[in-house]
């Protein structure tokens, strides 16, 4: 299980369906397809319960009051018929504070390419659902984050059933676990992906590299 990021993107402008299809084209082109959650027409004959749809499709609501996280401004423009809501099917674990876990480059990368192309756009981010409206300063803020955290805080959140964990011999930090099996715990460098095994009933550890031979 984990958070998936949630991309929402309103338009103050109204776009047409050819121009949300153009979008969606262009954004799978730039960036590869297989980043966003893109269901086209052969995959939808071998699944016909999936609709057809593209990288942007058009949120509609009956009340967009409910909405807690769209500003008054944008929520009343909405009811008024005033632009397009649009949700962006991005492919890929959410990256925060606290949730260190996806391609942040990535995702602030996705979120500038929105703001450029969509004139005028206001971008909302957040995990499974849970969104906020996210400005490019916060997007430097939390590169800043990624920038002296990276990954490690969710890496180093795992359990530790295995004790201690050992010293990467190579880059002389702990290294993370990664697996377990009933009388095993593995261990790999964030650094270098070096990994052992640790016996958990005689603490023994075995390069990966020895136990493959
Ligand atoms: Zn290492």
């Amino acid at each position: 299980m984990g958070l998936d990021a949630t991309i929402y993107v309103y338009s103050p402008k109204i776009l047409t369906e050819r121009e949300i299809t153009r979008l969606s084209y262009e954004i799978c082109e730039c960036y590869g397809h297989g980043e966003f959650m893109v269901n086209n027409p052969t995959e939808q004959k071998k699944r016909p319960t999936w609709p057809a749809h593209h990288a942007f499709t058009t949120l509609e609501s009956q009340d967009w009051g409910d909405w807690d996280f769209l500003s008054d401004e944008i929520k009343k423009n909405l009811t008024h018929g005033v632009g397009t809501m649009l949700t962006l099917h991005y492919f890929g674990r959410y990256y925060g504070v606290g949730y260190e876990r996806g391609d942040l480059p990535k995702i602030l990368s996705v979120l500038n390419w929105v703001r450029l192309r969509i004139h005028n756009s206001t971008v909302f981010y957040g995990g499974d659902g849970d969104c906020a409206e996210f400005t490019e300063d916060e997007g430097h803020e939390l590169f800043n984050h990624f920038v002296f955290k990276g990954h490690r805080p969710y890496l180093e959140g795992w359990a530790h059933e295995g004790g201690e964990s050992p010293e990467c011999p190579m880059c002389k930090e702990q290294m993370g676990e990664y697996g377990w099996g009933p009388d095993e715990t593995r261990f790999q460098c964030f650094g270098c992906e070096y990994r052992v095994m640790k016996k958990k009933s005689t603490g023994e550890i075995v390069p990966e590299a020895e136990r493959l031979l």
